[in-house]
């Protein structure tokens, strides 16, 4: 994998945003491949409204977000009621991220968000366009990127480090199971009790220490009178799924 966009391909484009769509489209085309089965991807030839890549072999769809300097908390995305109708039909592609270093047209980080991690609750409704824009009352969306796992952000670039496509493909498939969830609620949960996993920063845990979210999942979740026992299901959920193992005592580890 080279981080380097091919510089060539922008010469005949005036604009600096056109100029970057082709540099990181190309880039992606060349030197990415399916994280879902290792396969070639391939940009659609025609724009299609839903995504920009696909694989030529398990044909799952990818959007492709670019962004200066660093990726940050949040991206823009499209129209809200869309990005929400999509969540809801499960069409929605998986998301590529793409931070590039402006001077030297490198890439500089890469990851992907496999779609099952898309939930309603992380996609935020911006504000209407004001009376004078030319779409007036239209309202888009940004996709807030802290919500999401760490394990929901698969890198094949960190800091300009090039990942193992080995890890890629492994990192891809441990989480699968969310796929099968389909109620946002159940699923919301899931995704919750990991990101509180992830902010205790470490492999092994206590139930104890994962109490300590327990006022924070209590704001979120005013109806649920038992949120401790909602916890250790979720932890449940997680062990049987093979993402966390159980070492007794109440500790935890993450496979
Ligand atoms: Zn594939």
């Amino acid at each position: 994998m080279l981080l380097s966009f091919n510089t060539k391909l922008s010469k005949r484009f005036k604009s600096q945003s056109q100029r970057i769509r082709v540099l990181t489209e190309s880039w992606v085309n060349n030197q990415v491949f399916c994280p879902a089965c290792g396969c070639d991807i391939k940009h659609y030839e025609n724009n299609k409204p839903v995504a920009d890549f696909y694989c030529l072999n398990c044909k799952e769809e990818y959007e492709l977000k670019s962004k200066r300097d660093s990726i940050g908390n949040k991206v823009v995305d499209g129209a809200y009621r869309t990005m929400i109708e999509r969540l809801q039909s499960s069409c929605n592609p998986n998301f590529f991220l793409l931070s590039y270093n402006l001077r030297s047209l490198k890439v500089s980080d890469f990851f992907v968000i496999p779609k099952h991690f898309f939930v309603p609750d992380i996609i935020e409704k911006r504000n209407p366009l004001s009376a004078s824009a030319r779409r007036a009352g239209w309202i888009g969306c940004n996709i807030d990127l802290r919500s999401i796992p760490q394990s929901g952000k698969i890198f094949f670039v960190k800091d300009s480090r090039i990942q193992t496509k080995n890890n890629v493909l492994k990192s891809w498939v441990k989480t699968l199971f969310l796929k099968n969830e389909k109620e946002p609620l159940a699923k919301g949960w899931i995704l919750d009790v990991m990101s509180c996993i992830d902010k205790l920063g470490k492999y092994k845990f206590s139930l104890t220490e994962i109490y300590f979210f327990e006022g924070f999942l209590r704001k979120k979740y005013p109806q649920n009178k038992h949120i401790k026992d909602k916890i250790r299901q979720q932890l449940q959920f997680l062990r049987n799924k093979g993402y966390l193992k159980f070492l007794g005592r109440g500790k935890y580890e993450i496979t």
